[in-house]
């Protein structure tokens, strides 16, 4: 279920809407739920490839074992992932697989997300509604 953020133009409140699917989304006039305005505008948050595993890994992770971590070294950083999926037998999808081959062939972290396919999201929503 989709769940877009937006922020109202009027009031400038920022609140999240979820809908049932990206169809309803769009057959929806979403309205701004402190002040009914349309003129909304939808935010599009940063994504990071590592974002939606951040809560997983945070709880796979031993503290210790982060504290020797070299953010700065790639091939540490995605042998450590890799340990981490194992011991926790879960399979973490074709991405995080990809990701962590690329850190252990020492690409940086920034380079993998910027050319992994996270940023296709849909442009903001602009004109049309006002
Ligand atoms: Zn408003």
């Amino acid at each position: 279920m989709p769940i877009y953020e937006f922020r109202c133009k009027d009031c400038h409140r920022v609140f999240s809407l979820s809908y049932n699917s990206y169809a309803d989304y769009e057959d929806t006039n979403s309205v701004c739920p402190s002040c009914q305005s349309t003129n909304l505008s939808r935010l599009i948050r940063k994504v990071s490839f590592m974002t939606s595993e951040e809560t997983r890994m945070e709880r796979l992770a031993d503290p210790s074992r982060l504290a020797g971590l070299d953010e700065n070294d790639p091939r540490s950083m995605g042998r450590l992932m890799r340990e981490m999926a194992s011991e926790a037998g879960e399979d973490l999808g074709p991405e995080f697989g990809e990701v962590v081959d690329r850190l252990e062939a020492g690409e940086s972290p920034e380079s993998i997300e910027q050319s992994m396919p996270l940023d296709s999201l849909d442009p903001p929503m602009g004109g049309g509604l006002g």
